[in-house]
């Protein structure tokens, strides 16, 4: 019996330590890790830099509160905003609070332009996060189911689909924002066509919409850029990023440029650990090492090699849909549900994941090796046959 609420359908493994791409469980047995939990880990475990910056921090100062200023966090915002070319920063503790922080940004934004049940188009098999609003805002019954009633507002579109969000814009005059993400993570990898978030920009501009991209995923180098809307250069009214932000030290931020950034004033939204010396200490210092490693780059290479040596190994395979990516985000598509892979994964040394029921996701840390590539693809390609030839 365990005294945790039985939320997560947790595989029957436990890791006592990690190094770069790999991990150890409590028997000692070796992982590679190909998921970077959840895209968390981009510079790997236990990284030098990393964990000098806690200990370093941890000696000197944990949190005070947003009563008083934050250095660290005044920093952090900067050299966000500037990667981002974005003009003020939120922080928060995760995706999902990120989230929650813009689309309240943009209801206080219609209210303030007298629009007061504004509305927020979403799209399907997007994934947002789990409170209220966020899981409102999700297109995923599955975890909705039980919630409602949900939190009203949003506007649901089929994803990768222009037309649908003009169509909605021009009907519904409330409409104030659109929220997407440029590449969804749980929803499956889908990848939009190559103009898709330009669209949206230009809709949003011709409607005077707010355009917030859900970059909690894709964010901080894991598609080859910094931020995956600087592959088509579009710049978002509202950004949300977390996961690869603090890897594995909790942080989550809102960005905003232009008129979205003058919408919260000073009460309009807080919360008590948001942006702490600790967690921003180490964010800062995760820029820092993306920076120096040229990580953005490393990405794009690592991936697209990657992409190519999955898509040739895998090719011919019945049962084998699709196989695509960007960067260190790739997917594997399979003609059914594929959940029991992972176990067979677990049992060769391999941490992968599978979302959307019949899609394996690799998103394995961005210090991934040429030879740690190599092996991920032998493995998973004994994997995924020996997974079809089983059923
Ligand atoms: C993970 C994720 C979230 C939610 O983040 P949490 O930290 O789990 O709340 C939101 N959006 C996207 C795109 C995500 O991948």
């Amino acid at each position: 019996m365990s005294y945790q609420m039985p939320i997560f359908a947790s595989l029957p493994v436990a890791f006592a330590r990690g190094q770069g791409a790999w991990l150890w469980d409590t028997h000692g047995r070796k992982y590679l890790d190909a998921l970077s939990g959840i895209a968390v880990c981009g510079l790997g475990h236990a990284h030098p830099a990393i964990t000098a910056a806690i200990c370093d921090q941890a000696g000197q100062l944990l949190h005070t509160s947003n009563w008083y200023q934050v250095p660290l966090q005044e920093k952090l915002a900067e050299r966000l905003c500037k990667l981002a070319g974005m003009d003020n920063a939120f922080f928060c503790n995760s995706g999902a609070e990120a989230n929650e922080a813009a689309i309240k940004l943009a209801r206080l934004h219609g209210h303030q332009r007298d629009i007061f049940t504004p509305g927020i188009i979403v799209t399907e098999n997007s994934f947002h996060g789990r409170t209220l609003a966020t899981l409102s805002a999700s297109g995923s019954r599955k975890i909705q189911a039980g919630f409602e009633p949900l939190v009203s507002g949003f506007h649901r579109v089929p994803y990768n689909n222009l037309d649908a969000v003009r169509q909605v814009a021009e009907n519904n005059k409330d409409i104030v924002a659109v929220l997407v993400e440029p590449i969804t993570g749980e929803g499956g990898v889908s990848i939009p066509d190559n103009g898709y978030l330009k669209g949206l920009r230009k809709i949003c501009d011709d409607r005077g919409l707010l355009l917030m991209l859900d970059e909690i995923q894709t964010g901080m180098c894991r598609t080859g850029k910094w931020f995956a809307c600087q592959h088509e250069a579009v710049l978002p009214d509202v950004m949300t990023l977390a996961k690869g932000l603090g890897n594995g030290v909790p942080i989550g931020a809102c960005l905003a440029r232009g008129k979205a950034a003058q919408v919260f004033k000073v009460g309009s939204h807080g919360s008590t650990f948001s942006g702490n010396p600790l967690v921003c200490r180490v964010a800062l210092t995760v820029i820092d090492e993306l920076e120096k490693g040229k990580f953005a780059q490393r990405a794009a290479q690592l991936g697209e090699q990657l992409l190519n040596k999955l898509k040739t190994a895998l090719s011919g395979i019945a049962g084998v849909k699709d196989v695509r990516g960007r960067g260190l985000m790739l997917a594997v598509e399979l003609d059914r549900p594929c959940k029991d892979l992972l176990q067979m994964a677990l049992d060769r040394g391999v941490l992968i994941n599978v979302t959307a029921d019949n899609v394996v996701r690799l998103l394995p840390p961005l210090i991934f090796s040429d030879t740690e590539a190599d092996l991920l693809v032998n493995e998973l390609t004994g994997i995924v046959r020996s997974f079809l030839e089983k059923k």
